[in-house]
């Protein structure tokens, strides 16, 4: 069973082929730049025929999809018309999101008409969470045309919390889990229950993300019309592209630039850094509390695995909680190891673990095909 994961930016397409009956990962590679889905899908199918990972079409089962979020749909699902116009009516929510992955899939389908294509939504991990920490307190109304929080990042926080506890051993772990890289997320997961996460309504909130804005108190937006002239387009353009660490610190969108500018002396890096720490802790505080403590804390994504100076302003300070930093474990941390990194001594374990969404999206398709008659 050959099933093929695409990753579909706004101006990237990646993939991995995986033989599911192994879940041997068969081939891996992508494009950047993309300006049409289609080359970069029929080159890519080349690349695995040429490679013999795929040397037929017709040995692909199905096409899976780290799709972000559709109205009314929280799962794993085939992704028909009507799914894609769910998507389509959530494309105000998921601006750098939900277009370029409808507009892939809609290539997918001409390219493969008779491959299954499936879509396992990045809201999925959260939709058992409890319906107090989901909700916003606005009119019924708004609540029912679907304001509310949902949560993002679902793949990559059900990878951890299966890892860690194949690693740590146990069923009901509680663990904590940092998803630094372009995008950020703090998630909660309570044994195989996501219980929280600081994305929200949208892919753009909790956390300074690399561009884009995180958390912000709504009234802004009529300040801003009202006070200083903007339009709503500006605004969403600016909390889309021009917010987050690279508004914060107006070096770079890059954790690398920042992180040298503040070395040099820039204050705008430093408090950008200082900011985006702050934020994690806030909400490892509050999943502290959910949960009634932690098992693990985990790093993983491209800040979470390679920046250990970012590992170390996050837990600084929390011995109180029994969470300490090995500094020796944390510095001599290379990327792709799974590691703890907290002392001996240290109740709630300190670890980094690589992410891996896709082996969970190839899963998830596997499993809804073979549920099918
Ligand atoms: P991701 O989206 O997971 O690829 O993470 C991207 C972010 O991770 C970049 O913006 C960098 O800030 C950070 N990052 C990636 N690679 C490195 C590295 N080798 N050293 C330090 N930071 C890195």
């Amino acid at each position: 069973m050959k099933i093929l994961i695409a990753n579909i930016g706004s101006t990237s397409f990646k993939y991995r082929l995986f033989d599911m009956t192994t879940e041997a990962q068969l081939a891996k590679g992508g494009y950047e730049r993309v300006t049409d889905y289609g080359d970069a899908i029929d080159k890519s199918l080349a690349e695995m025929k040429a490679s013999g990972a795929l040397p037929r079409l017709e040995d692909l089962t199905a096409v899976g999809f780290k799709t972000v979020l559709a109205k009314g749909i929280y799962g794993c699902a085939e992704l028909t018309e009507d799914v894609l116009r769910a998507m389509e009516q959530m494309n105000d929510v998921a601006p750098s999101h939900n277009p370029p992955y409808i507009a892939g899939i809609r290539k997918f389908r001409e390219k493969l008409p008779r491959t299954p294509l499936v879509g396992l939504f990045e809201t999925a991990w959260w939709m058992n969470a409890p319906e107090a920490a989901m909700r916003y307190a606005v009119p019924e109304q708004w609540a029912e045309w679907g304001v509310r929080r949902y949560g993002f990042h679902g793949a990559s926080h059900r990878y951890i919390a299966e890892r860690v506890h194949q690693l740590l051993g146990g069923t009901d772990l509680k663990i904590i889990s940092c998803y630094l890289g372009g995008s950020n997320s703090v998630g909660a997961t309570h044994g195989t229950r996501g219980v929280g996460n600081s994305l929200g309504m949208s892919p753009q909130s909790g956390l300074p993300h690399n561009n884009r804005v995180g958390d912000l108190d709504s009234f802004a937006i009529p300040f801003l019309m009202k006070q200083h002239g903007l339009t709503l387009d500006q605004i969403v353009r600016a909390m889309n592209k021009e917010g987050g660490m690279l508004g914060l610190s107006g070096v770079s969108n890059d954790m690398r630039d920042i992180q040298e500018a503040a070395a040099k002396g820039n204050a705008r890096a430093q408090l950008a850094l200082e900011v985006f720490v702050h934020s994690i802790r806030h909400w490892i505080g509050a999943y502290l509390f959910q949960l009634n403590g932690a098992d693990a804390i985990v790093f993983t994504a491209g800040i979470g695995e390679n920046q250990k100076e970012i590992r170390e302003m996050v837990c600084a300070g929390l011995d109180w909680f029994g969470i300490r930093l090995d500094p020796q474990k944390n510095n001599a941390y290379q990327r792709g190891q799974e590691a703890v990194i907290s002392t001996t001594d240290s109740r709630v374990k300190i670890m980094v673990v690589p992410t891996n969404e896709e082996i969970v999206v190839a899963r998830e398709v596997k499993k809804l095909l073979e549920s099918k008659p």
